[in-house]
């Protein structure tokens, strides 16, 4: 065992802070990454508050952060893919049974003995597993990802989370050249599936209740933005949707898109609003359309959605700091106040 420098929040009002963690030595399957950057995903905030208390209550203390980026360091005796000196990533989980239907059909995100990045068993130290807001981590090979050395790595770490959240759902409901594709809402998630959409070749339409992301949507890729409170501009769009990808949190009329999809037309929910949505069954029953829900992607997945990236120079969009601006950054994620994504410069953590 060793010692890292991390940040950490020691009850759900605290703020995060300077700590040390413990992290295990390399086993012979384990790859160890020095931390280059890491995002700040709307679910770190949500663990170090303990806002998903009934569904996972955070054990304290907390080191969130599972969009990581950085260097490898050192290697176990068995490991064949990495060695000291490349690039690697690490995403939302660290490891999972291998042995079950979904590991089997490598879609580890659904396997439900799955270990997550941050607040998960650790299987090693015992306690829970700390996430990337570190100087270091250390996981197995299976679950380390390569990372295209074109991309730059502060916009790359949100791929892990923001990008394949929004990858996945769109291969799975096969988005290609030509197909008409929805984007609800223009954050984190939806920032990256215009630009996915667009590298797809897929005509791409945002959804959203600010005028003022016009602009910024059409940047971005998007082929056309709607506001989505003006009916008429809504109604333009009836039936005429193959997949709409919804990436808000907030209470909203999901009717109002699912009319907007085409026969056999996929809406899938990548948001989740904390009260239930009221669904018309007349809405999905005309036109067979299909409502669904979609969590990151498995591990092979994610390195196709990578080298897709690198091939695509594809990163997010993001306003990079220091580790000592995070509980500031955390605030403004609350006022949707960055465009698109915080990545954390770990180089910032040397200095505490
Ligand atoms: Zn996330
Ligand atoms: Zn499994």
């Amino acid at each position: 065992m060793y010692k890292t420098k991390a940040f950490s929040a020691v009850s759900a009002t605290s703020p995060l802070a300077s700590t040390a963690i413990t992290r295990r030595d390399p086993t012979p399957h384990d790859v160890q990454i020095e931390i280059l950057f890491c995002g700040i995903c709307h679910s770190d905030l949500h663990a170090v508050r303990n806002e998903w208390s009934s569904i996972m209550p955070t054990v304290y203390p907390i080191v969130p952060g599972h969009e990581i980026v950085g260097r490898v360091t050192k290697v176990g005796s068995a490991v064949t893919k990495y060695k000291p000196g490349d690039l690697a990533a690490v995403g939302c989980m660290v490891d999972s049974d291998r042995t079950c239907p979904h590991c089997q059909a490598g879609l580890e995100q659904f396997c439900p003995n799955m270990t997550l990045t941050f607040n998960s068993p650790d299987k090693h130290l015992g306690g829970v597993t700390y996430g990337g807001y570190s100087d270091s981590i250390v996981v197995d090979e299976r679950f380390v990802l390569r990372v295209p050395s074109n991309l730059k790595l502060g916009g790359a770490a949100p791929l892990l989370c923001a990008g394949i959240t929004t990858y996945s759902p769109m291969r799975h409901w096969g988005v290609t050249k030509g197909k008409k594709v929805g984007v609800v809402g223009l954050g984190g998630l939806g920032h990256m599936a215009v630009k996915f959409a667009h590298a797809f070749g897929a005509p791409a339409v945002v959804f959203t209740t600010s005028p003022n992301k016009k602009e910024d949507a059409l940047r971005l890729g998007a082929d056309e933005v709607v506001i989505s409170r003006d009916a008429n501009e809504m109604k333009k769009h009836a039936g005429s949707f193959d997949f709409i990808l919804d990436a808000v949190s907030a209470e909203h009329d999901i009717n109002a898109y699912i009319n907007l999809l085409r026969r056999d037309g996929n809406l899938t929910l990548v948001g989740a609003p904390a009260k239930p949505l009221g669904v018309s069954a007349f809405s999905l029953i005309m036109g067979r359309r299909s409502l669904s829900g979609s969590a990151i992607g498995g591990i092979a997945e994610t390195q196709e959605m990578l080298d897709f990236c690198g091939k695509h120079s594809i990163t997010a969009d993001v306003e990079v700091i220091p580790i000592q601006k995070v509980n500031e950054a955390y605030e403004r994620l609350l006022k949707s106040d960055v465009k698109y994504r915080f990545s954390i410069d770990m180089a910032s953590l040397k200095s505490e």
